[in-house]
């Protein structure tokens, strides 16, 4: 039995909608899977229905936008309560924040005479998260960019002409405000940045887990991670990331994590519910 924790829809930047993802997940023969769409979990409703329609386990979780000493961190909540009233309130300012960064991303594009317009951008995106790759895709589709790559490479990357940073939380107001929602914290793809250093800080701040296994993990940035996660007593987890059809070709179903992983990931949020619920 195996399991997949780290899936986008067009919630956020993926192209996939629920029912696509439950499909591909059923398709691929996973037991489980956790919808971790970036700074919210709008999706998660939706992808719970059917996924439960194909029999399938669903974990609701978001993927957070964090730093750590100066470096973006993405930090994974799971088993999250998504009614929480204050993981929608913080929800809420990372979407108004990532909704003006896309307005501010194409007045640049504008002021370098690229005629893009906002509401192009907005009503491809149609989220309340939406991010640099929708701004891309809007660039391709109305033919002022050849592809994706182009885009990111021209404009969109870090400190081209139309990036613009993002709103970032600390990864200790991360972590916490995911296990004030019932939740587990868990650090995302760190051999993507190969942030090491802060993972001690961290995990004095609360982390319960790191994503070992991920589409970008070489297999030994897997063992390398593995062999952290047992030093420090975190939990692992991983996933492929998948975005559907927004980064190429979909990689659900690259990454399959053992389905014990999942059974330690829901006692650990069952303890952080059971310490977080009011005593008697
Ligand atoms: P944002 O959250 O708005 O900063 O956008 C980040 C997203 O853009 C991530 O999902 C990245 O994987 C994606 N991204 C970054 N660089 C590129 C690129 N060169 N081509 C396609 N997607 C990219
Ligand atoms: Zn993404
Ligand atoms: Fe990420
Ligand atoms: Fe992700």
């Amino acid at each position: 039995m195996f399991a997949d924790l780290h899936l986008h829809t067009c919630f956020s930047d993926g192209t996939y909608s629920p029912e696509e993802l439950a499909a591909q997940a059923l398709r691929h023969g996973f037991h489980a899977v956790a919808l971790t769409d970036h700074d919210t979990v709008e999706g998660c409703a939706e992808t719970a229905a059917a996924c439960a329609a194909r029999q399938l386990e669903f974990i609701s979780g978001t993927e957070l936008t964090a730093e750590q000493e100066g470096r973006e961190i993405h930090i994974l909540g799971y088993c999250v309560d998504i009614h929480h009233p204050k993981l929608l309130a913080e929800i809420g300012k990372f979407q108004a924040v990532r909704q003006n960064r896309i307005r501010e991303m194409v007045a640049r594009l504008n002021q370098m005479n690229v005629p893009l317009e906002t509401d192009a951008v907005f009503a491809l995106a149609n989220c309340r998260s939406p991010g640099r790759p929708h701004v891309a895709r809007a660039l391709v589709q109305a033919g002022l960019c050849g592809n994706l790559d182009e885009a990111f490479e021209r404009f969109l990357k870090r400190n081209r002409p139309a990036w613009v940073p993002k709103f970032k939380i600390s990864a200790a107001a991360a972590i916490e405000l995911i296990h004030e929602a019932g939740g587990v914290a868990v650090m995302a793809h760190p051999g993507l940045n190969r942030s090491d250093e802060v993972i001690p800080a961290m995990v004095e701040a609360g982390l319960d887990g790191i994503e070992c296994f991920h589409t970008k993990h070489s297999t030994p940035t897997e063992e390398h991670y593995l062999e952290i996660a047992d030093l420090l007593h975190l939990l692992v987890t991983g996933g492929s990331d998948c975005h559907g059809n927004s980064k190429g070709k979909p990689v659900i179903g690259t990454v399959k994590l053992p389905y014990q992983h999942v059974e330690k990931l829901k006692a650990r949020a069952a303890e952080i519910k059971s310490a977080s619920a009011p005593h008697h």
